[in-house]
């Protein structure tokens, strides 16, 4: 089974926009392999279970073997390949559990919440982690614009955080955070990510909700 794991607040900026705290390790959650949708799905259905849905463009990597890596520089070996994603939110669900310190699972979990790119090969000479840029636009209007180079946790500190709990596995998909501009979709909204690394991959967003 794929195992999917997120790294939350991991951008200065949009920690920031949401008035949360700069964390002193990496926040990880993970979300169910449910939760994924294919590049080529077409439509991201609107989630039964909230109101305010919001993007969250990402660099997720691919682990490629199973392992613990011993420091940050071993860990960069354990990287079998590199996509973009959307780690998909329901904010004001989030918003309701946080406030009751509750987990975030019904937020961040809920089926097709992870659309993901395709993944590329991770290619040491040609791919420099810490210089990737990627953004996302809705409708045509550029939404989020970041690059791995502003960071808080790079990539192989991620990947030293989450196998201190888990054990690294072939497959494991790991979202690294976004940048600031998170915003709401909307039903029959159209958005593209894009990365000029890692391609580039649009969805529209379905109904889904239940007749009011
Ligand atoms: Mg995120």
């Amino acid at each position: 089974m794929a195992r999917i794991f997120c790294v939350g607040r991991n951008y200065h900026a949009h920690i920031k926009e949401l008035s949360n705290d700069i964390p002193d390790c990496p926040v990880i959650f993970s979300k169910p392999d449910s939760a994924l949708v294919a590049p080529d799905a077409g439509e991201i259905p609107f989630p039964r279970g909230g109101r305010v849905l919001h993007h969250e463009v990402e660099v997720v990597v691919v682990v490629g073997k199973d392992g613990i890596p011993r420091d940050a520089a071993d860990a960069v070996g354990y990287i079998g390949g590199l996509a973009i994603g959307l780690d998909l939110t329901l904010r004001d669900v989030q918003n309701d559990l946080i406030a009751k310190s509750l987990p975030w699972e019904k937020c961040k979990g809920f089926d097709h919440s992870a659309p993901l790119g395709t993944v590329h090969p991770f290619d040491p000479a040609a791919m420099h982690l810490d210089d990737i840029s990627f953004s996302c636009s809705v409708n045509g209007k550029l939404r989020q614009d970041g690059n791995t180079s502003r960071m808080i946790f790079p990539i192989p500190e991620i990947l030293m955080e989450i196998s201190k709990y888990w054990k690294l596995r072939q497959g494991d998909m790991i979202f690294t955070g976004t940048p600031e501009g998170i915003g709401a979709l909307e039903p029959g909204d159209t958005i593209k990510i894009q990365s000029p690394l890692l391609g580039c991959f649009r969805w529209k967003i379905g109904a889904g909700k239940d007749p009011q």
